[in-house]
């Protein structure tokens, strides 16, 4: 069903609690959940409440997870699809999904729409070479430059979208009354990599011996979705040795067998 196509889930769980560190964006992003709780808090003085933020950084750095726990703390639906969705599912039919996203949005209102990599949509127009998609993609894209300005300053849908490559994007996306609020999610630091542990240890049998100090030491250059997977991979290590908790050990071969994967991916790349 289209519900489900958008993911829409009138129940988010995820709230500000469960995004460690990132400060920064996290009080940015409060102020969403202050204009979809009381909207006319900022109306009745004149003001329009903007429609998009975009939430700009590296992969897995928590932007999704951010964008969710805005509508888990607002109390209010989350519609999300991803743009690549529109190049790989949506062929023929993109425009008409963003209308009919939109309207199912506008429907539930208050309401989220999170567009998760808006680049493969959203890329500046005419730069892609590939021969026939780039038509679908344009009118895919004006599509939701026309959802945006046709909002109304009542409709109470925000739209947040999420890119690591906010420099190929579109210049009339940001323009004012579109996502022209850009909010940084960057790689978390030795600090924020401690505070993401304790948030993926929570579920965890813990042997005496692990140290979120220690750990933050060992993974410079993790993001928020490596040290998920690290924490994961340590307690599957453990279980598959017949451990009854997972101790320091496990962890430091979780982060060997990443930081493999990681090499592996890099290589690829370049
Ligand atoms: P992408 O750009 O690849 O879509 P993203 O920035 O949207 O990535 P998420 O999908 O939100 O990243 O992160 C993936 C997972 O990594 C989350 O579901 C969560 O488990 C973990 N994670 C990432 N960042 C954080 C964080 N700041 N705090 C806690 N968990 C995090």
């Amino acid at each position: 069903s289209k519900a489900k196509l958008f993911d829409q889930n009138t129940e988010v769980k995820t709230t500000f609690k469960d995004v460690a560190g990132l400060e920064g964006a996290k009080e940015e992003v409060q102020e969403i959940v202050d204009f979809l709780k009381f909207p006319e808090k900022y109306t009745t003085l004149g003001g329009k409440i903007p429609k998009g933020a975009l939430l700009v950084g590296p992969p897995g750095t928590g932007k999704t997870l951010l964008a969710r726990a805005v509508a888990g703390e607002a109390k209010v639906p989350f519609f999300s699809l991803s743009g690549s969705d529109f190049v790989e599912m949506f062929v023929g039919v993109g425009a008409s999904r963003v209308r009919d996203l939109f309207k199912q949005a506008k429907e539930k209102s208050p309401s989220i729409i999170f567009i998760d990599e808006i680049d493969a949509i959203g890329r500046a127009r005419g730069k892609n070479a590939m021969s026939g998609s780039n038509d679908e993609r344009e009118n895919t894209l004006n599509q939701l430059l026309t959802e945006m300005d046709g909002f109304g300053t009542n409709a109470n849908v925000i739209v947040i979208a999420a890119t690591n490559r906010a420099d190929i994007l579109d210049k009339a996306l940001m323009r004012a009354g579109r996502f022209d609020r850009q909010i940084f999610v960057d790689l978390p630091d030795i600090r924020e990599r401690k505070e993401i542990f304790e948030v993926h240890l929570r579920p965890l049998k813990k042997a005496k011996d692990l140290d979120t100090d220690f750990l933050s030491k060992q993974t410079p250059g993790f993001s928020g979705a490596d040290i998920a997977n690290v924490c994961n991979e340590a307690a599957l290590i453990a279980a598959r040795n017949g451990k009854k908790a997972v101790d320091k050990q496990d962890f430091l071969d979780a982060v060997d067998r990443i930081i493999g994967g990681l090499e592996k991916k890099n290589k690829i790349i370049t």
